[in-house]
């Protein structure tokens, strides 16, 4: 045990609709109308100067980029170790920074590529974004 209570993150006029689509279970990302490029941080201006950005929801669907198991977490996240500590790479293009649960920590589990799926991790007023290997077609 480590005694302190679990961070959760603090919205900021910037990020809050992104925490306000998470307690709708709702994964979102700017879009800028201008390019079209995606970015799944919050941001005021995109790279191509424009400053018309549109919040839009993701499918929760991608892959497994990269990743690293955490053995030896900050003291706080010592109760959750070993995790999977990951980039997923979204449907939408963009590369997101995230856990992967509901598997071992254990390379021989987590193949580069593999195809993985938005749940949900319920922190109090939030909900993280957590990714799953994907479930075949139709089950
Ligand atoms: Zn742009």
């Amino acid at each position: 045990m480590s005694g302190e209570p679990r961070p959760v993150p603090r919205p900021t006029p910037e990020t809050l609709p992104y925490w306000e689509a998470t307690r709708r279970r709702e994964l979102v990302r700017h879009r800028c109308d201008g390019c079209g490029a995606g970015s799944q941080h919050p941001r005021a201006i995109c790279a191509c100067g424009s400053t018309d950005l549109t919040w839009t929801r993701c499918t929760g669907r991608g892959r497994l980029f990269s990743y690293v198991v955490v053995h030896r977490p900050e003291p706080v996240f010592a109760d959750e170790a070993p995790f999977v500590l990951a980039i997923v790479e979204l449907e939408e293009g963009v590369r997101m920074t995230t856990r992967i649960v509901d598997v071992p920590a254990d390379p021989s589990a987590l193949p580069l590529d593999m195809d993985v799926e938005l749940r949900w991790l319920e922190l109090g007023d939030v909900n993280l974004p957590v990714f799953a290997p994907a479930r075949p077609e139709g089950s």
